[in-house]
């Protein structure tokens, strides 16, 4: 059986990467569209052969509970939706899947872990590269080290955007969840996670924005150094303003790199000892597709998916600590 999905939010990641990502599925169907833009409706529709019966407004998209045709909603709106959308489709009795960041905080993520819990449907979020090869190589890393104590990891992720001057774009407002941290810093943060199997207990961060005339109020550039048990620590940059995709791990006996390790095209990298990475997924958008077939797989057979909610979670309490470090000028912060 192929489960249903609604989209909620019809902005780039939808229309250029997960629709056409869920024509590559297996285990699923693009069955539903949530949208609060009416005029994307008919091509949608058009498109993607979805009912009238499927659509939705983001006023209405409670009555997607009365929808058998749909399974599970995927949250792809800007940051401070992902919180009151997952409420609405968890009280639904829909499954959720939710994009990145997943929510503004790490009390919001524990809201929507609880909702799900509690409507008995499943929670996940949309880290990608939890279902790259690659990934679950260096994940698979962590445990067998390999090359010995890991000693030191370093993840940048970035993209040099919004190079025309200021912007109205959400990505630029506080409000919405705007700013390199939320969009990119929880890549790395998630990273340095998955790639020492340990979640970090302080963090030192720094706004090192370097283009305040177009960034006034979120940060273009951050800094920030982790510390996690064992003595070991991760180093990492995100911004708005430099192109950045590195993941390295440094161990006792040797080093091993991926970049870029958060690419659509796949992650591709080395090791040390002359091990070579090759990009697995092949054209873009096959790492979308196996995801969702992944998280799908998850809810046909009742099974935990691979980045439940809480991963997402603990990637909040991070952010949280950094943003009140940065706040005070780098001061070590604990991780609770
Ligand atoms: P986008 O700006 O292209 O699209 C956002 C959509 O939300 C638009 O259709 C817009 O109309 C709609 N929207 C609803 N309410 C809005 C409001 N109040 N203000 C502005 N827009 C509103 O953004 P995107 O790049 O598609 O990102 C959407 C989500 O997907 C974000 O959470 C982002 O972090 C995530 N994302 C994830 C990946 C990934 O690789 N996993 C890649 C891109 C984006």
């Amino acid at each position: 059986r192929r489960i249903g999905v609604a989209l909620v939010g019809l902005g780039g990641y939808s229309r250029d990467l997960l629709a056409p990502a869920l024509q590559l599925t297996r285990h699923c169907r693009l069955a539903g569209i949530v949208t609060g833009s009416p005029g994307k409706i008919p091509e949608w529709q058009g498109k993607y052969d979805i009912p009238d019966g499927n659509v939705y407004s983001y006023d209405d998209f409670h009555r997607i509970a009365d929808n058998p045709d749909i399974d599970a909603v995927y949250i792809v709106t800007p940051n401070h939706l992902h919180k009151p959308q997952t409420l609405t489709a968890a009280n639904a009795g829909k499954h959720v899947w939710c994009e990145k960041p997943m929510a503004m905080d790490a009390a919001e993520g524990e809201a929507m872990v609880k909702a799900c819990r509690d409507n008995r449907v499943q929670l996940t979020i949309g880290y990608r590269m939890q279902h790259e090869p690659n990934t679950r190589r260096f994940m698979a890393m962590a445990e067998e080290r390999p090359f010995g104590r890991i000693i030191k990891l370093r993840a940048d992720a970035g993209w040099f955007g919004f190079r025309d001057g200021p912007s109205d774009a959400w990505r630029t407002k506080p409000e919405f969840g705007g700013g390199a941290m939320y969009d990119m810093g929880v890549y790395c943060v998630n990273a340095v996670r998955y790639a020492s199997g340990l979640d970090p207990v302080a963090i030192r961060a720094w706004d090192e924005t370097a283009r305040r005339d177009i960034f006034p109020d979120v940060d273009e550039t951050m800094r920030f150094l982790l510390e996690f048990p064992g003595d070991i620590v991760a180093e990492c940059t995100t911004s708005f303003g430099r192109n950045l995709n590195t993941l390295q791990v440094d161990c006792e006996r040797g080093w091993y790199v991926m970049s870029p390790f958060q690419g659509y095209e796949g992650n591709a990298g080395r090791a040390s000892d002359g091990t070579v990475f090759e990009p697995q997924l092949g054209k873009t958008p096959r790492m979308q597709a196996e995801q969702m077939d992944q998280d799908a797989l998850a809810i046909l057979n009742n099974t935990a998916p691979r980045v439940p909610g809480e991963d997402g979670v603990a990637d909040m309490r991070v952010l949280d600590a950094a943003f009140e470090s940065a706040r005070n000028n780098g001061t070590r912060i604990e991780i609770p």
